[in-house]
């Protein structure tokens, strides 16, 4: 399957390449992946030894480092991380995040092993990286992907440092660690939070909503999730708090949950916390049926969980009219090509998933500067806006009320430099895309124009760097 998916995502950048006017040699070049590090290593697993399938790829160096996260799942192999890393270089050049694409693979179930031979693991892999010059702060700089969060990136580091003495940017390594470990505030939620950005943009844009038959405004639209992990979960839990969004069903390995009114986000990750599944929250309804997820009815469906999911086999019963891809490569070719016909608006992986990426470069520019974001200028402004207060007050010769004041002479602190920024980023990369879906004839879905985007920017590159004429 994973084959499948990087044959899907060659097909879409031959499609979209196909409207360009770039010369062959240079699309061929942006369109492989440039290094490929296949590894095995042997871990003590108890009493014996495991030998650990393991990959990274980097797919573009046009620009450095290369950048992508570690998967750890048992389908990892080396066809499906050179598709996660080729999504990358197209990714970072539609947020224009400074960055190739790469990515690394785990051939593992994390749920079985324990923390310790995680660690065990992490720190293997990390060496293996060090020791052909596979991460560095200006090298290769990984990230959290499925299965791995920010404990392993702290893995990560402290194994990169232990072989760093004396490199004084060592901590850029690697993003996505804890905050207390020289991470950013924000990072954790922050693919999550940049599809609620991109999904949000896109629902509000009227012309379009009305072709679908759909009122705009992300308030009430009906949303299913696939995937109740690290993205499913804060893509949800946005959409609800911060959108006004109905989250009618949630679909994880066990089971799908379904309650037409609603379900509580919130009360639901305790409830999962607690459990350790989503299946038995009060006032949802279980459906065992592996595909029932696709066939709810909804307004948008939100795949956060792995590639191949929506295929021929379901695609034709999907009742929602938008699909937003949290998770990377959900949607085969043949799948695609049923939703398009039937006119599903498909929200492009490469541009709706980049908010991961675009923090973890916050991230990485917070390491190399040393410093966290509005340490500078918090109090400053504070000062400021205080004191365009106190001329306010003087000038009316009114008082204005202790709680407006605190809200109106408020300094940015980090996390909300980061999700402006996050937010500002999603919006621009959404109506570049959505510019050359416009104005572009032959270009006929928001994935095709998100590819010209990408490719004609990695062009460039290559073109200004005198690789090509
Ligand atoms: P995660 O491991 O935190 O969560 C994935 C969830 O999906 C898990 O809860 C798992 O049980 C569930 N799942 C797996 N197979 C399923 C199935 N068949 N049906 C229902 N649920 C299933 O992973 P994540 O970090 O949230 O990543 C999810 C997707 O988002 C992946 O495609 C990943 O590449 C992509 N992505 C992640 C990030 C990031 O910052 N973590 C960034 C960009 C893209």
């Amino acid at each position: 399957m994973a084959h499948k998916f990087y044959e899907t995502v060659k097909r879409n950048f031959d499609k979209a390449a196909a409207l360009t006017d770039h010369p062959k040699g240079l699309l061929l070049q942006i369109r492989e992946c440039n290094s490929v590090y296949q590894m095995r290593f042997p871990v003590r697993i108890g009493k014996r030894y495991e030998v650990i399938e393991a990959y990274r790829v980097q797919h573009s160096q046009h620009r450095q480092p290369t950048k992508g996260g570690i998967r750890y799942s048992d389908m990892v192999d080396q066809e499906e991380v050179m598709a996660l890393a080729s999504l990358m270089t197209f990714k970072c050049a539609i947020v224009d995040v400074p960055f190739g694409g790469a990515k690394g693979g785990v051939k593992i179930n994390p749920r079985n092993y324990t923390e310790d031979q995680l660690q065990n693991i992490t720190r293997r892999y990390t060496m293996e990286l060090i020791k052909k010059g596979f991460i560095g702060p200006s090298v290769d700089v990984p990230a959290p992907d499925y299965g791995t969060s920010s404990r392993e990136m702290a893995w990560i580091l402290d194994t990169y440092q232990t072989f760093a003495r004396g490199e004084i940017d060592a901590v850029g390594c690697v993003t996505g660690k804890p905050v207390s470990q020289n991470g950013i505030s924000g990072r954790t939620e922050a693919t999550g939070r940049g599809v609620y950005y991109g999904l949000r943009e896109a629902v509000n844009q009227k012309e379009d909503m009305e072709a679908l038959g759909l009122e705009p405004g992300i308030a009430g639209k009906r949303i299913v999730v696939q995937g109740f992990g690290n993205v499913g979960s804060f893509s949800a839990q946005i959409a609800q708090e911060e959108g006004d969004a109905i989250i009618v069903g949630i679909a994880e390995y066990d089971g799908t949950i379904y309650n037409p009114q609603g379900i509580n986000i919130n009360k639901l990750i305790k409830y999962r916390k607690r459990t350790g599944s989503i299946v038995g929250f009060p006032g949802t309804k279980l459906i065992k049926d592996k595909n029932a997820w696709t066939e709810l009815e909804c307004d948008i469906l939100i795949p956060a969980a792995l590639e191949n999911q929506i295929t021929k086999q379901n695609a034709r019963k999907i009742k929602a009219r938008i699909i937003a891809e949290a998770a990377n490569g959900p949607i085969t070719a043949e799948g695609e090509d049923i939703l398009l016909k039937k006119g599903v608006l498909i929200l492009p992986d490469m541009f709706l998933n980049a908010g991961g990426v675009t923090v973890s470069y916050f991230e990485w520019l917070k390491n190399l500067s040393h410093m966290r974001f509005g340490r500078m200028e918090k109090r400053f402004n504070e000062n400021t806006y205080g004191n365009i207060m106190n001329a306010v007050e003087r000038l009316t010769d009114r008082k204005i009320g202790i709680k407006e004041r605190n809200v109106i002479t408020r300094g940015a602190e980090e996390i909300d430099l980061v999700r402006s920024g996050l937010e500002e980023t999603m919006i621009t990369a959404y109506h570049s895309i959505r510019g050359i879906y416009k104005r572009r004839k032959k270009v006929e879905d928001l994935r095709t124009a998100a590819f010209i985007c990408a490719l004609d920017k990695v062009a460039n590159d290559y073109i200004a760097l005198g690789v090509f004429p």
